[in-house]
């Protein structure tokens, strides 16, 4: 195939579709129409609080394999940092109590029957619970699957609402059990937690564009493409900020922004296409707050504690900052940064301060801090949303479709997204690997 393949989208279902297309010897031109590459998935220098900030907390797990492939290609795998152990430190902020949760290497649960590795009150027969996650099928929710008790409210609850960004009583327990299938049911070995060192760019957007520019991708920023045209049936043209630009009869295009936003670029080449229309957002509160080296326990080990029975849900250690991620947060819309930031240091406060050294204390008046709401987050990962995911192929032969959105049976995650990255580029025909399946 001799044609340039047009990347509209420079995230990270952008970016593994070009480096997996430019490893292959195909001209890649990648159209992003931001100010910079990333994202959902970025970093940013935050002026007011002097320090580098995600725009929010990502966490990896070892099973995502497309993810750690994508990090050996472009040699970031050594920017990530994790406790190098399946362990997930919790606090219950009720009932005052810490706990963590270590699961065992293998694929035998044997954590389940321990009390010092398991959760605290948990009763064996909620253990069906998970077995109906991974078996879901269709309209069921994840709390249609989980028996009440506390294997629901202290793991499986925060796990599905952070794996999913979508309330339990809503959520779609089909993907809740494929995120399950490749990753609790293969053992604690592929789920040990990983994040960036320094950033989200700096791990996964930075070291992409060097590679992809040594292999001689085009990379244009603040490239916005506000439509697409047909001529004899395949995308003939684009819209360009510096207006109609025609492509040549044997390009290809991969679309890889958003769904709300692909709806509107296709209009004019897709007009039946369907794509989730509902999302949930993503609150992240950043505190000036520098603890790293006076942390002990499992949180220090871990850099991140999830969080039961308050507002906040996972606060990670940060050189520098204490973050805090609240998701699905919809519902907190109408609240004043002001009050959550206000809230949320008093639950960080009560989460941190029994982990650190003797003689040391986190302030009562509230730091510098920032708060940062991702309104559009990802899609609604509910079973009708779900349904409304495209396939990557399209009825237009020379354009297929790439992002978390589309039909990747795993809900909105980096890992979604760059596999659906790899299976455009592999669609697009000869010159690329076959295709995954
Ligand atoms: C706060 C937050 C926390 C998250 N936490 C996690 C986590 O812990 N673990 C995890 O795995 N995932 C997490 N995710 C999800 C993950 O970030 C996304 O699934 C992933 O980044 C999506 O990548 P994408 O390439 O599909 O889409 P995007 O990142 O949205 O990329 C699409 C790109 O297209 C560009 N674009 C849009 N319209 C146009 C246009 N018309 N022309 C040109 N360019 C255009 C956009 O500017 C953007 O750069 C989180 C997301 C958020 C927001």
């Amino acid at each position: 195939m001799s044609g340039t393949v047009h990347i509209v989208g420079g995230g990270l279902a952008g970016l593994s579709a070009a480096l997996e297309l430019a490893e292959a010897g195909r001209r890649v031109t990648i159209y992003e129409g931001g100010p910079a590459l990333g994202g959902r998935a970025r970093s940013y220098e935050d002026k007011q609080l002097g320090c580098r900030l995600d725009n929010g907390n990502h966490l990896l797990l070892s099973a995502n394999e497309t993810v750690f492939a994508y990090l050996d290609r472009i040699g970031a795998r050594h920017t990530l940092v994790g406790p190098g152990a399946p362990i997930f430190p919790f606090h219950d902020l009720a009932a005052g109590l810490d706990w963590t949760v270590r699961l065992s290497p293998g694929r035998i649960p044997w954590w389940v029957f321990s009390n010092r590795r398991g959760v605290p009150g948990m009763r064996l027969k909620e253990l069906g619970g998970l077995l109906k996650l991974m078996r879901a099928r269709g309209d069921q929710t994840v709390s249609e699957c989980l028996d009440p008790g506390a294997l629901a409210d202290r793991l499986m609850i925060p796990l599905a609402v952070s794996a999913l960004n979508t309330r339990p009583e809503i959520a779609s327990a089909a993907l809740m059990g494929a995120v399950m299938r490749e990753s609790m049911a293969k053992g604690g070995s592929a789920c040990v937690p990983w994040f960036p060192a320094i950033g989200l760019s700096e791990s996964l957007v930075d070291p992409a564009t060097v590679r992809l520019q040594q292999l001689g991708v085009t990379i244009r920023t603040g490239a916005r493409v506000a439509g697409l045209g047909l001529v004899h049936g395949r995308v003939g043209t684009m819209l360009l900020p510096e207006g109609r630009v025609e492509l040549a009869p044997g390009d290809q295009m991969i679309l890889a922004v958003p769904a709300h936003s692909a709806r509107d670029v296709a209009a004019g080449v897709l007009p039946d296409m369907t794509a989730p229309t509902e999302y949930e957002s993503i609150l992240n509160l950043h505190y000036r707050a520098d603890v790293l080296d006076r942390l002990t326990g499992d949180l220090a080990r871990a850099g991140f504690a999830g969080v039961v029975g308050g507002m906040a849900e996972w606060v990670f250690v940060k050189p520098g900052i204490l973050s805090v991620t609240v998701s699905a947060a919809n519902h907190l819309a109408d609240h004043s940064a002001a009050a959550l930031a206000a809230t949320i240091w008093r639950e960080v406060r009560a989460v941190v301060s029994p982990a650190l050294q003797p003689g040391t204390t986190l302030p009562d008046a509230l730091p510098p801090h920032r708060v940062v709401r991702e309104k559009r987050a990802t899609f609604a990962a509910t079973p009708a949303q779900d349904r409304l995911r495209p396939q990557c192929r399209t009825s237009v032969p020379n354009l297929v479709l790439a992002g978390d959105w589309t039909a990747t049976g795993l809900p909105a995650t980096i890992e979604g997204a760059m596999r659906s990255g790899l299976v455009a580029a592999r669609a697009l025909g000869p010159g690329s690997r076959p295709p995954l399946t």
